[in-house]
């Protein structure tokens, strides 16, 4: 590597929660800091960090080439990629309209993935980059009414663990990580994407029920109090943009490492069990 190599920060999705502590975070550290949002407006404040601001929208590849090719012309390379922005379109398999479950893959996977394309080839010919994936605890099960998120959180880690090993010898090193429960505008977005309950619709209590379970679990019930801010999520991406030999995989919150744990060792019908405790079982009164 040489030491002359960029190592600028690209980070996607600051203008609220885990992307903008990062963001706050390196800069105040001293790094150079791309931050970038779908609104330029809302990541202004994030100048007096220090923070350089791109707009950029993951479902947009033209804002995309235009982020890379900024950062490219002014530091010679994106150092590292910080892939943060998603959000969970949830709600039952059946009920979600098809083209929002591709709006859900193309904003958590095909963001993720286009981007990485287009940081690559900077990064190959310096021979030094880093690209840190927020996947989730959640690539690890799935709740019910959750299954479209779960499943680009699953795709993001397959994608990972095959990139890790095709550019390594590049000097590329790539990194997952794994937030448990975290207070940031997550949970009262996926409460907005939810599909409208129908009255009479056969998923109705069910929808309702995970609308509830989402506000207790972020806002309101005991289990909110497990919850941790999102500079604990911060704290760790910078572990793994710095440290000479990260982990593949970086677990964050006792939530995680809990409820990962209980997965792994929960036979499926024990989990399906386990569910039934928490929310209707659509399809029986
Ligand atoms: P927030 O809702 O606070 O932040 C999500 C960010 O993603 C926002 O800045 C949002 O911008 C951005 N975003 C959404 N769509 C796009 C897009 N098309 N292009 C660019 N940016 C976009 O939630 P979190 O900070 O919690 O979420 C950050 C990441 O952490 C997500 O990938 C999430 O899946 C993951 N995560 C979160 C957990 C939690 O408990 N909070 C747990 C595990 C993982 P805008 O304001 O424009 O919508």
């Amino acid at each position: 590597m040489s030491p002359s190599a960029s190592k600028a920060i690209l980070i996607t999705g600051c203008s609220t929660g885990i992307g903008r502590a990062t963001a706050q975070r390196l800069a105040r550290a001293g790094r150079t800091v791309y931050a970038t949002a779908r609104s330029v407006d809302a990541i202004a404040d994030l100048e007096r960090d220090g923070c350089k601001l791109l707009a950029l929208d993951v479902c947009d590849e033209a804002s995309m080439t235009a982020a890379v090719r900024a950062i490219e012309s002014a530091e010679g390379a994106v150092g590292a990629l910080v892939n943060n922005a998603g959000y969970s379109q949830s709600g039952p398999i059946e009920d979600v309209p098809i083209d929002l479950v591709r709006k859900q893959f193309e904003t958590n996977v095909f963001g993720l993935v286009r981007l990485t394309q287009l940081v690559l080839p900077g990064m190959r010919a310096q021979r030094d980059g880093r690209i840190v994936n927020i996947s989730s605890m959640g690539a690890n099960f799935t709740f019910p009414g959750g299954g479209y998120y779960h499943a680009t959180k699953y795709a993001l880690e397959a994608i990972s663990d095959a990139l890790r090993f095709e550019v390594a010898g590049f000097g590329v090193k790539v990194v997952v990580i794994q937030p448990g429960l975290i207070k940031t505008n997550f949970g009262e977005r996926a409460v907005a994407e939810l599909p409208e309950a129908q009255g009479d619709g056969p998923y109705a209590g069910f929808t309702e029920k995970v609308a509830q379970a989402t506000r207790d679990v972020y806002e309101e019930g005991a289990m909110a109090k497990l919850g941790s801010g999102p500079d604990s999520v911060a704290k760790v991406i910078e572990k793994a943009i710095d440290a000479d030999k990260p982990k593949a995989r970086y677990r964050v919150t006792p939530s995680a490492h809990a409820m990962i744990a209980l997965r792994a060792v929960t036979p499926d019908r024990g989990w399906d069990a386990i569910m039934r405790g928490q929310f209707p079982q659509p399809g029986k009164s």
